[in-house]
């Protein structure tokens, strides 16, 4: 069978299979198939009529809400490319994505437009504005439908409520249906490294890496995925809304990340599938009410987006039962690119520690280059290139930028990695975030994973800073779990016993939580320079 030319197409198809089975389950509320597909269809009717045509582009700034999924839906089938914005940004980051992007439309919450976004839209020139109610984070001891309520008239301030424009039965317009090479997404990059670029996402490299997750992590049809990962960020958007539609499956949502919330939904909703950055993996091994049975119905349970230390997928394993899946992606080739095929463990590298992120998927190649440009041998150090139907044409408006990180459509990462004997990969870090230590090269990652095995550790996160004798200097920061207690000149000679002398943390901090992007990745620039 060939795949859908889009995920909006895998939609459609499960909601004709299946009209009656929960397409999305937020706390005790379901919205079948066939109910999600109306619902969507009369807001794609509503931002047509309002003139939204092929191509424009629609902003939505949500949480994980079934609103995020009807906006999502209702975008594309008015023909839109959909602009996905961190809900935490602050009025300053909103308006150069607008502004940037172009929008004609937002989608976001209701105290988002009554609190701070109504002057910056205007600014923005976007014309159309619907909020959502959005009201999520119930625990089992609090069960209350949340979010099925509409905007106060109060507080409409000339937007119109989502629900209310959901649920008015507009039929969506006609011969607008995306096509696989149409832009799906403008997604701006996280900016853990500097300024966002808007990264041209299509519906082909959604749909490809949606097809992978569905065919290279199987779980039964119809099955429930939970969505850990922010729906506003690629990994969530791709391999669980995208993976779970092409597979007809639930999407259960929790609002946003909070470890006692996630831990209920999953004894609620019993999910067989879930993606999310490491370090929600982290708080949930460390959240003191979480047991095996919380992860009894997981099939397949990846960690992707960011480092995987080894000492947390046997922490998982030991405490709680299941294999962590280590996957890398980027925004740039559409999340994933290189997973942990089911029947294998990724096998850790001797000599660093590192634990290997799996070996390229189909249609993928990946090179490992040296400063030339060169191919290096197995075993060796370079940049890690990607060519692939995942690997996006280049930034939105950036033609500079496009040629540099895309020479010959090939994905430069800015990733420094190695791929051993057997194809399998590995990060070894960013190539940005290496520290020199007179004159010797430290990867923060290599001095994390050692702290990580440290029972009382957390969080670890290792910079540079400058140092008068060594020019720099390895310098740790971590949090600890909780009721754990350790101090820095512990920590410091644990490193000290495991690693050469220039590449232990001569100084150690410890902090009550470290500075984290909403993707949920840990920001050593914040730490490099405290604000
Ligand atoms: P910016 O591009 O603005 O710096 P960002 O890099 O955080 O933001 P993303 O596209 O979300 O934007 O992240 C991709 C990066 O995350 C990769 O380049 C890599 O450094 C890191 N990464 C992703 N998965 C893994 C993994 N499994 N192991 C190690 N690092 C990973």
């Amino acid at each position: 069978v060939d795949p859908p030319p889009t995920v909006l197409h895998a939609f459609r198809a499960a909601a004709a299979r299946t009209p009656d089975h929960p397409a999305l389950a937020y706390f005790d509320g379901r919205i079948p198939y066939r109910e999600a597909d109306a619902l969507s269809d009369s807001v794609a009717g509503h931002l047509a009529a309002r003139g939204v045509g092929r191509g424009d582009r629609v902003a939505v700034m949500l949480q994980n809400s079934p609103h995020f999924v009807l906006a999502l839906l209702g975008a594309w089938k008015a023909g839109a490319t959909v602009v996905p914005l961190n809900p935490m940004y602050k009025a300053g980051e909103v308006g150069h994505a607008l502004r940037d992007s172009g929008a004609t439309a937002l989608v976001c919450s209701d105290r988002a437009w009554d609190g701070y976004l109504r002057d910056t839209v205007a600014e923005a020139g976007v014309r159309i504005a619907l909020t959502a109610f959005e009201r999520g984070l119930q625990t089992r001891d609090d069960p209350r439908v949340l979010g099925f309520e509409r905007v106060p008239a109060d507080r409409l301030h000339g937007a119109d409520d989502l629900l209310a424009v959901a649920r008015a039965g507009h039929p969506a317009p006609e011969g607008r249906e995306p096509g696989t090479d149409d832009i799906a997404l403008i997604s701006y990059t996280s900016g853990t490294s500097g300024t966002p670029k808007g990264a041209l996402n299509l519906h082909r490299g959604i749909v490809h890496n949606a097809e992978r997750q569905r065919t290279g992590h199987p779980v039964p049809e119809g099955a429930v995925y939970f969505a850990l990962a922010p729906l506003f960020h690629i990994t969530g958007l791709v391999c669980e809304l995208g993976a779970c539609f092409a597979n007809g499956g639930t999407l259960a949502l929790a609002y946003r990340f909070d470890a006692g919330v996630v831990l209920d939904a999953f004894l609620e909703h019993r999910p067989a599938y879930t993606v999310g950055p490491s370090t929600a993996y982290m708080a949930l091994a460390a959240h003191p009410g979480a047991t095996p049975d919380h992860f009894s119905s997981f099939l397949v349970l990846s960690s992707g987006g960011a480092p995987v230390p080894p000492a947390l997928v046997e922490k998982f394993r030991a405490g709680f039962g299941p294999y962590l899946r280590n996957g890398y992606g980027l925004t740039e080739c559409t999340a994933p690119c290189a997973s942990v095929p089911p029947q294998s463990e990724a096998p850790v590298d001797p000599a660093s520690g590192t634990l290997s992120v799996g070996v390229p998927g189909p249609d993928t190649v990946v090179r490992i280059l040296d400063e030339s440009g060169a191919e290096v041998p197995f075993g060796e150090q370079g940049e890690i290139a990607v060519r692939g139907p995942q690997v996006v044409p280049g930034y939105w408006r950036l033609p500079e930028a496009t040629a540099a990180a895309f020479p010959d459509g090939e994905l430069r990462t800015g990733d420094i990695g190695f791929m051993d004997a057997d194809g399998w990969l590995y990060v070894v870090d960013r190539k940005k975030d290496m520290i020199n230590a007179s004159g010797f090269k430290v990867w923060p990652r290599e001095v994390e994973d050692v702290l990580y095995t440290h029972p009382a550790v957390r969080e670890a996160a290792v910079v540079g800073v400058p140092d008068a004798y060594r020019g720099e200097t390895v310098k740790a920061y971590v949090s600890l779990r909780p009721g754990a207690d350790a101090d820095p000149a512990e920590l410091s000679a644990y490193c000290e016993q495991r690693l050469a002398a220039y590449k232990y943390p001569r100084e150690v901090e410890i902090l009550a939580e470290l500075p984290k992007t909403t993707s949920g990745k840990i920001l050593r620039r914040d730490l490099r320079s405290p604000k």
